[in-house]
């Protein structure tokens, strides 16, 4: 048993509390907005009045957020991590923020303390099941002694030091993100070519990019629009892998995909799951509660 503390409980966080605590930890919870808290005090957990309080006794503290932004709040905010976080004590960060962010907070927290990166893979259905595949970079040392924790959440692998698990989880995103896009560019071609969405989605699936269409097919059909992985969140990695330290490489795809995205968030429609950005793409405009309206743009 180790004592943990889980900062964030969002989608994927509250659900990855839940299952350190069902693995026998002892795990302190915080969230910003406090409501999030009592589904998990109920099971069992403790509730901390801030991060800075959920680190004092934790040996590890994990972090769930949005970006970099809410990370950097959360260590080196007021009442944050680095107030109270113990040499010895580990910092995991579970959260998609590039590999820029994760070496930037490692360097400003107190020496002794073991940082590591580990972004997931999979949605909500497998932090449920705690079956994510989780990317781990850090030292051999660091990875050998908290592994383990991670272990109740998925599957960890080892990618290498610092940073490495962010590098990969924004290659595995950038090609995953891109792809729902182009899958709706070219249903709104097949629109614009004549040929009926059916056998359009009927057509594409037959191809090696069948199981991306299949899982936009899955959400378009119904108009389920319903939040597994936000569109803003996709966003996001975008912007990750074209700005900071992946600056500089020519991403056209990926910069067109980001417009697409950009679109979605202008319209009002970033809270929706991200692949509502197949549907914007071919000019549908669902309503914001995640169900699909006639309307269409203009
Ligand atoms: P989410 O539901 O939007 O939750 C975000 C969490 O961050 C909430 O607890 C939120 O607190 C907190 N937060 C945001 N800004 C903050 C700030 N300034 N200070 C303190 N707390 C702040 O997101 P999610 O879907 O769980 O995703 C979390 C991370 O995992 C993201 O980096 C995402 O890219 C990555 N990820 C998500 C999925 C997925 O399928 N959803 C899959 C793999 C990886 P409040 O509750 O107060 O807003």
């Amino acid at each position: 048993m180790t004592a943990i503390a889980f900062l964030g409980l969002g989608q994927m966080g509250s659900l990855m509390a839940a299952n350190l605590l069902d693995a026998g930890h002892a795990v302190t919870v915080w969230n910003r907005s406090t409501e999030k808290t009592e589904a998990l005090r109920s099971r069992g957990a403790s509730v901390a009045s801030s991060p800075a309080e959920a680190a004092a006794d934790a040996e590890a503290v994990l972090t769930m957020l949005t970006d970099a932004a809410a990370l950097d709040d959360v260590v080196f905010g007021q009442a944050g991590v680095a107030e109270t976080i113990r040499p010895g004590a580990a910092l995991i960060d579970l959260s998609t923020v590039g590999p820029g962010a994760i070496r930037s907070v490692a360097s400003r927290l107190p020496e002794g303390v073991d940082v590591l990166d580990a972004p997931v893979r999979g949605s909500v259905d497998k932090a449920k099941a705690a079956t994510l595949g989780i990317l781990v970079g850090g030292s051999d040392e660091a990875f050998d002694r908290w592994g383990p924790i991670l272990g109740s959440l998925g599957t960890p692998t080892h990618v290498g030091d610092l940073g490495a698990g962010q590098a990969a989880k924004v290659v595995n995103n950038v090609a995953v993100i891109t792809s729902i896009a182009l899958v709706g560019e070219a249903l709104g071609l097949a629109e614009r070519l004549g040929i009926d969405r059916t056998r359009a989605l009927g057509l594409l699936e037959e191809t090696y990019v069948g199981d991306v269409v299949r899982y936009v097919r899955a959400r378009l059909e119904p108009g389920d629009f319903a939040p597994r992985f936000s569109a803003d969140l996709a966003w996001k990695d975008l912007r990750l892998a074209l700005e900071g330290d992946a600056g500089g490489r020519e991403l056209r795809t990926v910069a067109a995909a980001e417009s697409w995205y950009g679109d979605v968030e202008a319209l009002g429609l970033g809270d929706l799951d991200f692949t509502v950005v197949a549907a914007v793409a071919l000019g549908e405009r669902p309503a914001t509660d995640g169900t699909t309206d006639d309307a269409k743009a203009p």
